[in-house]
C-alpha cells in the first residue's frame, strides 16, 4: 500500500497518519523527518540538504527526490509507505512518478483530508502549546484542566505566532493556492480519494478504513 496523504495544517494529518501506519503496518515518512534522518546519518544527501537549511534555503528538488528516494526503497517500505509532506509542487509530484516508476513502484491513493478554511481557522487559533514540554491543547477540544497552565509539567501556555487569525488565514490561502494544481494531478490520475476532516478523529478515522477497505486487494 503507498498512499500519499494531503491536508491543509490543522487537518489532524498527523493523527490519522499514526493511525493509518499502524493499521496498515507502512512506515510515515514525514519529509521533514527524513531530512533530519538523513542529516544525522551523514549520508551524502544529508549533507546537501543540510548545506542549504543551515543557509535558511530551500532544499532543490533534485536533493529532495533523491532522499525520498533513498527512503523508499528502505527495507521498512516494502509492504509500502505513507507518504507526508512531499511532494508539495507540480514538478515534484512529475518526478517522483518518474522515481515510483523507475523503481516499479506505484501509488494506490491520495488522501486528502478536507477541512472548510473557517473551521481550520476556529482550530488553529484556538491552538496553546506549552513552553516548557511542547504538549498541545486546544481551548475548546481539548482544553488544559487549569486556564493557560499545563496539566503534565504546570508549565506556561502560549499561542504561537503564527496562530493568529491573521496569519492562520493566509497560510491557508498561501495552502490552498500551492496545493490546488496538485490535487488536480492526482485526480486526474484517478488517485485521489477526498475525506471530510470536520468530524471528529474517530469519525475521520472510520472514513479513512471504508477508503482503504475499498482498495484491498
Ligand atoms: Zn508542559
Amino acid at each position: 500500500m503507498r498512499i500519499l496523504l494531503m491536508g491543509p495544517p490543522g487537518a489532524g494529518k498527523g493523527t490519522q497518519a499514526e493511525r493509518i501506519s499502524g493499521y496498515c503496518k507502512i512506515p510515515h515518512i514525514a519529509t521533514g523527518d527524513i531530512f533530519r534522518e538523513a542529516i544525522r546519518s551523514g549520508t551524502d544527501l544529508g549533507r546537501q540538504a543540510k548545506s542549504y537549511l543551515d543557509a535558511g534555503e530551500l532544499v532543490p528538488d533534485a536533493v529532495t527526490i533523491g532522499i525520498v528516494r533513498e527512503r523508499v526503497q528502505a527495507l521498512d517500505c516494502k509492504a509500502g509507505f505513507l507518504l507526508d509532506g512531499f511532494p508539495r509542487t507540480i514538478p515534484q509530484a512529475e518526478a517522483l512518478e518518474r522515481l515510483l516508476d523507475e523503481l516499479s513502484m506505484k501509488l494506490d491513493l491520495v488522501l486528502n483530508i478536507k477541512v472548510a478554511p473557517a473551521v481550520l481557522v476556529e482550530r488553529l487559533t484556538g491552538r496553546r502549546i506549552c513552553r516548557q514540554c511542547g504538549t498541545s491543547y486546544h481551548l475548546v477540544f481539548n482544553p488544559p484542566k487549569q486556564d493557560g497552565i499545563c496539566d503534565r509539567c504546570g508549565g506556561e501556555l502560549y499561542q504561537r505566532s503564527d496562530d493568529t487569525p491573521e496569519t492562520v488565514s493566509d497560510r491557508m490561502r498561501v495552502y490552498t493556492n500551492k496545493t490546488a494544481p496538485l490535487l488536480k494531478f492526482y485526480r486526474q490520475r484517478g488517485l485521489l480519494r477526498d475525506v471530510d476532516g470536520e468530524p471528529g478523529i474517530d469519525a475521520v478515522w472510520d472514513a479513512i478504513l471504508g477508503l482503504l477497505g475499498s482498495l484491498d486487494r
